[in-house]
């Protein structure tokens, strides 16, 4: 039996125990992870971690930082049931363990499965040993196939044309990050990668794709044919809450949980970070996010509340992911796919776009240009016009005379 019990160990739940330790709670705090490493940070898998010259631990929390905030780490043991009424959770080893003040669901999401998964040569990249399996496999390799042009394929795309090896890129869009930002902005991120040398294949599917002779083969919709050393798909996730089935917990595209992050039908029981879907009261939405910033955040919105059931605190800021992409720092901020116009505004390599329904800002996206993206991040926040943003910028660009 513990105090908080946090099932998963990654940037949400180490968080949360952190800030539950921070906060000033004395009770038990057990974090619970299928993997067996110590906890690790995902965003540099797919990033630095590919470009090292030697093997990188991306560290969330050593074995000695667990030890001075007393946390509790069972690693190597999945969780496998829930019962609510009892307080208790069964792991994959028989064993079960007991919570006396406060579960978190913490158990994030998974690559989504490919069809060719199990086949040579094709990987994804979610855990730190498919990055290693990745790293290895790029340093063998002269070409890559990378399949889907969203965050996770274009930054592998990048990767590989970093170390020099030739990348073939398709995706079933006619145009990458079309989904957030439209066609036309979309077509920025093609010409970035043709840009960088790479091979690219929008709007069309893979209809086959074999392994002959150690290397593998790709059959496109659009006729053409594809031979590379190694394939990583990047197809989106899948998330990891079949073990709350039969929990009477409320899973819907994530668990749902009001704006405090308390799930919707069930007392003392929290989620987290990519696993969750909550309330967002300025919007009237239930929303799930899957980047780094909104799991950190959503940790410190649940550990206060955990610590303070009276006076709970709810999660209002908006979205913020970045990526890097060749020569782009890219940050993203809001939902740009809900505006119903953009404005784009360059300065030289850098550019911004301002994303709004109306005059009411709801998106920005910048590119090399950090001071913009904090500016936009407080615009949003302070729910200041898209007008107002655009003439700060413009006045930037053009001082008077
Ligand atoms: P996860 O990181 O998915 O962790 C969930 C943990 O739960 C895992 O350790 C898993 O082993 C464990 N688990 C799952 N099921 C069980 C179970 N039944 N029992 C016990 N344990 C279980 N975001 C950005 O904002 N910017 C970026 O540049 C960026 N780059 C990324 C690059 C890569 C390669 C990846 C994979 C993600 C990236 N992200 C990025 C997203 C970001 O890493 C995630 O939003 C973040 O990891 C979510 O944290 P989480 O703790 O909710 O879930």
């Amino acid at each position: 039996m513990t105090g908080v019990l946090i099932v998963g160990g990654s940037v949400a739940g180490v968080r949360t125990a952190q800030r539950l330790r921070a906060s000033g709670y004395a009770g038990g705090i057990t974090i619970v992870d299928r993997e067996r490493h110590l906890p690790y940070d995902r965003p540099p898998l797919s990033k630095d971690v590919l470009l090292a010259d030697e093997p990188v631990f991306p560290s969330l929390l050593t074995a000695e930082e667990a030890k001075n905030l007393r946390l509790e780490l069972t690693l190597g043991v999945a969780a496998t049931g829930l019962d609510v009424t009892g307080r208790e959770v069964a792991l994959s080893d028989g064993s079960s363990l007991g919570y006396r003040e406060a579960l978190v669901v913490a158990t994030g999401a998974r690559a989504r499965t490919s069809p060719w998964q199990g086949l040579p040569g094709v990987l994804d990249v979610r855990c730190w040993e498919d990055a290693m399996n990745l790293r290895t496999a790029l340093r063998r390799a002269r070409s890559v196939l990378v399949v889907g042009a969203g965050f996770i394929g274009a930054e592998v795309a990048s990767a590989a044309r970093g170390l020099g090896i030739e990348v073939h890129l398709v995706d079933i869009a006619e145009v990458p990050m079309a989904r957030h930002f439209g066609a036309e902005i979309g077509s920025l991120f093609v010409d970035l990668h043709r840009r960088h040398g790479v091979d690219t294949h929008f709007g069309t599917t893979i209809d086959e794709l074999a392994e002959r002779g150690g290397r593998l083969h790709a059959r496109l919709g659009d006729g053409s044919t594809i031979a590379a050393d190694v394939a990583v798909t990047g197809l989106g996730t899948e998330l990891n809450t079949e073990w709350l089935a039969g929990s009477g917990l409320a899973v819907d595209s994530g668990v749902v949980c009001d704006a405090g992050g308390r799930v919707q039908n069930a007392t003392n029981v929290y989620a987290v970070g990519d696993a969750a879907r909550w309330w967002h009261p300025a919007r009237k939405l239930l929303l799930r996010s899957e980047h780094w910033t909104s799991a950190v955040e959503q940790a410190g919105v649940v550990a206060h509340n955990i610590l303070n059931p009276e006076s709970p605190r709810e999660h209002l800021s908006l979205d913020y992911v970045w990526s890097n992409q060749y020569d782009w720092k890219i940050q993203i901020a809001g939902t740009p796919w809900t505006g119903s116009h953009h404005q784009l505004v360059k300065d030289g390599d850098r550019f911004a776009v301002l994303w709004a329904r109306d005059d009411e800002l709801c998106g920005v996206l910048t590119v090399n240009w950090p001071q913009v993206a904090v500016r936009g991040r407080r615009s949003l926040a302070t729910g200041q016009p898209m007008s107002q943003l655009a003439a700060h910028l413009a006045g930037r660009l053009l001082p008077s005379a």
